[in-house]
């Protein structure tokens, strides 16, 4: 158990308007914050006013990126009880990424207690209209100020807060990909399963390839031979091929999303084939010349379930189910988003009650 302490905002902002709410651009009142020193361990837990953070310049995060995040949302439902979805899955893969990049483990109950903590305290700001959500963005920095290469001895752990508007403000569009075939963006052995900044910076420059050409996000290929699909963007990603949903296999590469997790679960409680194993870019495009492929989509926090509607891969254009979402999508993303805002029963005790 952690004993947080609390220093409450004197002043409050105001609430923005929830039909306006983008992505990732509004923060709440107040944070979690957390020291780690070495020989003391996680030390200080405590939620402050929302503010800056003052760090050395020298701070080893400036220079060699030693920081990990996660992502997970809070949701009201209509007798307004604030529901988490499977933020244990998020804690434990804290740890996996912790272990990867050398950074101290976590105590996975008090994790769980901060992230309670911080939500009951900005609880006003999670949004009640449907598909929006409070976004929570726990992640952990190293703080020596030091520049010599090693693991820090100094960390914070902060989690921030950020209401989200509903990801379909126009209906589930289907979504244009990009087949990356020059860059990568993760290999076997690397920190592809982790959830580390390393990623995301490697992958800005096919994604503004990507946009550059008119798509919205690029479809990763195995770093090696640039044949095996890995995800989509910052995504999970499902194909169905002659009635087999196939994802690809965890193999060091590929980040194991809880949403990717939630997914194969209930394929399999719908006895639907799931297969969890490699597929080529080659195979896809054969099963669609041949009329086999019947849907795509991406599995992700932000979105819940992207159908994807057309692939570009060096100019040969596939059509997925004429641009159309998916039966298989569809109903996915109406379980997911009904048992976490509680509006479908929640049989496998997916949820957590922030407020009990
Ligand atoms: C976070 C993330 C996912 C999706 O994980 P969820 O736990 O389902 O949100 C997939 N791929 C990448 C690269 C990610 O960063």
């Amino acid at each position: 158990m952690l004993n947080i302490r609390i220093e409450k905002a004197t002043t409050l902002k105001e609430k923005p308007d929830p039909n306006q709410l983008g992505f990732g651009n509004i923060f709440t009142d107040h944070m979690f914050i957390m020291d780690y020193e070495e020989g003391k361990g996680w030390i200080d837990p405590r939620i402050v006013p929302y503010q800056d953070v003052v760090l050395a310049p020298s701070a080893m995060v400036f220079h060699y990126g030693q920081e990990m995040f996660e992502g997970l949302k809070a949701y009201r439902t209509k007798s307004d009880e604030i529901l988490l979805f499977r933020p244990e899955m998020n804690i434990k893969r804290t740890n996996t990424t912790n272990q990867r990049i050398c950074i101290p483990q976590v105590n996975e109950a008090d994790v769980l207690q901060a992230i309670k903590a911080i939500v009951e305290v900005d609880k006003d700001w999670v949004p009640s209209l449907p598909g929006t959500s409070l976004y929570i963005r726990p992640f952990i920095i190293a703080t020596d100020p030091f520049l010599g290469v090693r693991p820090a001895n100094m960390y914070k752990l902060m989690i921030i807060l950020s209401p989200v508007g509903a990801y379909y403000k126009e209906g589930m569009n289907p979504v244009k990909i990009w087949v990356e075939t020059e860059y990568v963006r993760a290999v076997k052995g690397g920190v592809g399963f982790a959830k580390t900044g390393a990623n995301y910076a490697a992958s800005l420059k096919a994604q503004m390839k990507a946009k550059e050409k008119g798509y919205t996000q690029v479809l990763w290929l195995d770093g090696v031979e640039r044949k095996y699909i890995e995800e989509v963007g910052t995504m999970n990603v499902f194909f169905k091929i002659d009635g087999e949903i196939i994802t690809p296999s965890l193999e060091g590469s590929i980040l194991p999303g809880v949403t990717r997790d939630s997914v194969i679960q209930l394929l399999k409680d719908w006895n639907m084939k799931v297969s969890e194993r490699k597929l080529s870019i080659d195979d896809l495009y054969l099963a669609h010349e041949e009329g086999r492929l019947e849907e795509v989509f991406g599995t992700g926090t932000a979105a819940v379930i992207s159908p994807v509607g057309l692939l570009d891969w060096d100019g040969r254009q596939l059509t997925v189910n004429n641009g159309e979402i998916g039966p298989v999508a569809r109903k996915l993303y109406d379980t997911i988003t009904g048992v976490q805002c509680g509006t479908i029963e929640d049989t496998y005790n997916w949820t957590v009650k922030v407020n009990q």
